[in-house]
């Protein structure tokens, strides 16, 4: 396990030679402890991208080669995929079956924009001008230094969502992973070494918020902050980036709906309900943890989701069949027990609520299950980013589609129903960056992703991921051989 810095190609330690600890969820105990980054750190892993980015190899490599090194390090991903899977569960906590899928997508991650870096020849594309005697194009070339701060929830894949494609581009990237989950990022550091990166094109700082986060906004050297994490610090990192204008590109929280029409096959729902809030202990920005029953199945499904969600295996994210996990914190825990303290006040408990008997040791909730409330309840309208779900019904598309849209955020939304021209329309209608049709969560690298409103600005993965970190630059010439001096001789 690495337990320093990656600064321009080496693993150093910490300016202040301070360490911090890295606790498993699953028994709170202390395991390992990593270097405490600080804004000297940040400062030193800057100038090394700085330097990687104004007079290094990087940029000037052609895409296809910039690809080679980008497709080594996926191969690496996979190689490794057990003992990094492995790191996952003893950090965040997950069952092992999802970091594998986390680990295994992370490395595809790499493979996509291997390929798309091959699409960046350097050649411009023409730009249709009203005047003969001029020429344009346009030409995409790499932002520059971009600063990434990502969360713990999925802690290499966020560092692949946002690592692959700036190295595609041609940027160079100071990552700052979250303080609960900085295991994988730091294995990341030696997979770019072992892949032949160039120095200084890849650092990776780990460290606190305010003390490595906030001066990786603050530095003038990074060019763009790409950030993923939650509403208030995704709104302070903009007030930061303001400052001395860096473009910014946020992922934020969500309160996705899942609206179910009374059509739908109730195992059929049963399954995407519950994977949908339930699978990585519903610490994930896109659950849908706000789900919108029709009335005519809603009292029957409600019972039977209390069975299923009562089956759901809790444990150890090592132990065989474990589809529940402990939460990644001691504070995370606290903070969705006091929600399902609230939830009891404002909604009637249909299942869980509690921590499950014997797992007291770890940081283990109950699948939570709540009906009932009013729309102004704030279980209903604030991110609990835990395995809480908030169930009402519905009487008619029009009062599904108004409730679903009432929010704050626009991350994601899911409908169920077997007539295909209705949940077209709703899916139209969702005012989100991210719609299922019935299922709930499937995430393709290919695709956008990324929210409407407090939900974020701009979109990760596909081809959108990659224009995140090019700048677009118009060329244009002027014909010599057309009359020209227009300016002096008048
Ligand atoms: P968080 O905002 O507390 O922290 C995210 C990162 O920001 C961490 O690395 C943290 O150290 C850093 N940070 C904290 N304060 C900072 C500051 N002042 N300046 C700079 N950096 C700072 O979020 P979290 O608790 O780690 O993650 C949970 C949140 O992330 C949820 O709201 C979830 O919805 C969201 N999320 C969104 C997506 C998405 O794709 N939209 C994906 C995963 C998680």
């Amino acid at each position: 396990m690495q337990d320093k810095l990656f600064i321009n190609g080496a693993f150093v330690p910490a300016a202040s030679g301070a360490m911090f600890d890295v606790v498993d969820p699953a028994n709170r105990q202390v395991f390992h402890q990593v270097a405490r980054g600080g804004a000297e750190d940040i400062d030193a892993a800057v100038k090394g991208a700085r330097k990687a980015f104004d007079d290094g190899p990087w940029p000037r490599l052609s895409g296809a080669e910039r690809g080679a090194i980008l497709r080594k390090m996926g191969d690496l991903i996979t190689e490794r995929r057990e003992t990094l899977a492995r790191l996952e569960v003893r950090d965040n906590g997950k069952p092992l079956p999802e970091a594998l899928w986390d680990i295994d997508d992370a490395a595809g991650c790499f493979h996509f924009y291997a390929d798309l870096a091959e699409t960046l020849t350097g050649a411009g594309e023409a730009v249709a001008l009203p005047m003969e005697t001029f020429i344009a194009e346009v030409v995409k070339e790499p932002v520059g230094v971009a600063g990434a701060i990502i969360p713990w929830n999925f802690p290499m894949l966020m560092a692949a969502w946002k690592v692959a494609p700036a190295l595609a581009a041609g940027c160079a990237m100071v990552l700052k992973p979250s303080e609960l989950t900085p295991l994988t990022a730091l294995e990341l550091g030696v997979i770019a070494q072992d892949a032949g990166l160039p120095a200084g094109v890849l650092n990776i700082v780990t460290g606190t918020g305010p003390e490595a986060g906030q001066p990786l906004t603050e530095h003038p050297g990074v060019d763009k902050l790409a950030f993923t994490g939650s509403v208030p610090t995704g709104s302070k990192i903009m007030q930061t980036a303001a400052k001395n204008i860096k473009t910014v590109s946020l992922e934020l929280g969500g309160k996705s709906p899942l609206v179910i029409f009374a059509d739908t096959p109730i195992e059929e729902a049963l399954e995407w309900i519950l994977f949908g809030i339930f699978w990585n202990q519903g610490e994930v920005c896109s659950a849908t943890s706000r789900v919108l029953v029709e009335d005519a199945i809603y009292e029957p499904l409600l019972q039977r989701l209390a069975e299923e969600s009562r089956k759901i295996k809790i444990g150890h994210g090592m132990e065989d069949g474990t589809l529940l996990g402990p939460l990644v914190s001691e504070s995370q825990h606290r903070k969705v027990l006091q929600w399902i303290e609230t939830g009891k006040r404002e909604a009637r408990l249909v299942a869980g609520g509690g921590v499950p008997e014997g797992l007291e040791a770890g940081c283990f909730v109950e699948p939570t299950i709540f009906a009932d409330m009013e729309e102004s309840a704030t279980i209903w309208s604030e991110e609990i980013f835990g395995p809480v779900v908030c169930v009402k019904s519905f009487t008619s598309e029009a009062e599904a589609i108004r409730m679903a849209n009432a929010s704050r955020f626009g991350l994601a939304a899911a409908v169920m129903s077997v007539d295909l021209a209705r949940a077209n329309r709703v899916a139209r209608a969702f005012r989100a960056g991210i719609v299922w049709i019935n299922c709930s969560q499937p995430t393709f690298t290919q695709a956008p992703w990324g929210g409407y409103k407090q939900s974020g600005i701009g979109r990760e993965l596909g081809i959108w991921g990659l224009n995140n970190y090019l700048e677009t630059k118009q060329i244009t010439t002027y014909d010599r051989s057309a009359p020209w001096g227009w300016y002096l001789k008048g």
